[in-house]
């Protein structure tokens, strides 16, 4: 039981979400136009050469064309692949069009293929790419449901969200977390919606095999690994917590502190939480929170009774937030400075190390993976080459700005879809 407090941020009743609030301001939106919209303040529109049209009563807003692809939803994915990758692409932000124009880095040829167009031009092909006016509620539907439906089945799920700085890899996850009259905002993230999901689908479940008696439970914890320190993001005085083993619970974070959940609004409050203090420890550490790492983790169990016997079940579900991918500059830095810039990115340049042994595995070559290198790919090492289904997201700006970063996240990306996972249900 959590106390339920809503609103919990200031209900948005406008429209879909636009780039960088600060910047842009939030205006009434078409409604029903396809295409996400900019608003035009302050920047004639004379100045956009790419302008096909739009004009609303308040303000200007221009649309850009850039073809669109749905995205490829494959119900049976799942059953012959345990690693999904999909590519994000988000809208231009404010600060991209006005230096760069429309000028972009990618050229999406279909539902699985983007061309990178710099020198050379080079395709790729991923289970999906994500087109830049792709709804988060699209989204959830293709990369979210599938992962619960895979946990109520009694498989380890996985979610990552990679990409550099400012490439959408929050919004992707979380949204803005908000709801108007208990429904999930438009510009929530997939973390919501699947706990909206997931609740529903046990309460049918439950309804539908009564005479098994089956029950789920659901319990909750959020941390953060930031400087190779983790700390529970619900317990915020509970810093630099420790990894432990153990062969039947497996690799888990001793004392972080767990929730049972009930209700989506449980999860929303958690989350809510969580990102308030995950910001908080930042500041306090004179730092961003690019640079760490957020765990979501929920446990699902069930229980049924069938031939005169209890049988269990568990998944486990993790929505993982990974810091920027871009390369930190460590240059100045000494002493703990020096230090932390060098424990910074551990977890991730090990992450891609250990894709990296993973596909050499793969490929049947022996190889070390370094697990246990850094704290993020040890208490994640079951979900990566692991007893999990994984689903990656690497977010990506199609500015020309970024255009160096982009292909990195790409490469990383195309990568990680040679792992090959062994998940098997839990039970
Ligand atoms: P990251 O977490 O990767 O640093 P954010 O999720 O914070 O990046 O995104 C940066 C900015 O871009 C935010 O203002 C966010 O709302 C906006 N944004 C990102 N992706 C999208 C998208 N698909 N549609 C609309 N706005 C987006
Ligand atoms: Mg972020």
């Amino acid at each position: 039981g959590l106390s339920h407090a809503t609103p919990r941020f200031p209900a948005r009743h406008h429209g879909r979400a636009h780039m960088e609030p600060s910047s842009v301001q939030s205006t009434p939106a078409r409604s029903g136009g396809s295409r996400y919209s900019l608003s035009g303040r302050g920047i004639s529109s004379s100045s956009f050469s790419r302008v096909t049209r739009g004009i609303s009563a308040m303000n200007h807003e221009f649309s850009v064309e850039v073809p669109q692809f749905e995205l490829v939803d494959d119900p049976l994915f799942w059953n012959y692949h345990n690693v999904q990758v999909l590519i994000r692409i988000r809208p231009l932000s404010t600060i991209e069009r006005v230096s760069q124009g429309y000028a972009r880095c990618l050229r999406q040829e279909s539902s699985q293929t983007l061309v990178w167009l710099g020198h050379p031009e080079t395709r790729f092909t991923f289970d999906d790419v994500a087109c830049e006016t792709i709804s988060q509620e699209k989204l959830f539907r293709v990369a979210g449901l599938p992962m619960v439906e895979n946990c109520l089945s009694g498989y380890n799920s996985c979610m990552f969200a990679y990409g550099q700085t400012g490439s959408g890899k929050t919004y992707t996850m979380m949204g803005e977390i908000n709801e108007v009259e208990g429904k999930l905002s438009e510009d929530c993230g997939i973390t919501p919606r699947i706990f909206e999901y997931l609740f529903s689908r046990i309460r049918t479940e439950e309804e539908n095999r009564r005479e098994e008696r089956l029950k789920f439970s659901c319990k909750c914890s959020f941390l953060e690994i930031y400087n190779e320190q983790i700390t529970d993001l619900l317990e915020p005085s509970s810093t630099n917590l420790q990894l432990r083993e153990d062969l039947k619970k497996g690799v888990y974070v001793e004392n972080l502190t767990e929730y049972n959940v009930t209700t989506v609004n449980d999860v929303l409050d958690l989350l809510v939480e969580g990102a308030a203090n995950r910001k908080m420890a930042a500041t306090n550490m004179n730092s961003e929170s690019s640079r760490s790492h957020s765990v979501f983790t929920c446990i699902i169990e069930s229980q049924w009774e069938k031939d005169s016997m209890t049988h269990f079940r568990f998944a486990r579900l993790n929505l993982v937030d990974l810091a920027g991918s871009e390369r930190q500059k460590s240059s100045g830095a000494e002493g703990d400075r020096l230090k932390e810039a060098a424990n910074i990115n551990k977890s991730l340049s090990t992450l891609g190390m250990v894709i990296m042994s993973l596909v050499d595995l793969a490929h049947g070559k022996h190889r070390h993976v370094p697990y246990r290198d850094s704290r993020l790919t040890f208490l994640l090492q079951d979900s990566l080459g692991g007893n999990s289904k994984t689903t990656i997201i690497a977010n990506v700006s199609p500015s020309n700005c970024s255009a160096n970063e982009t292909l990195s996240t790409l490469k990383f990306a195309q990568r990680a879809k040679l792992i090959q996972n062994d998940a098997k249900v839990n039970e």
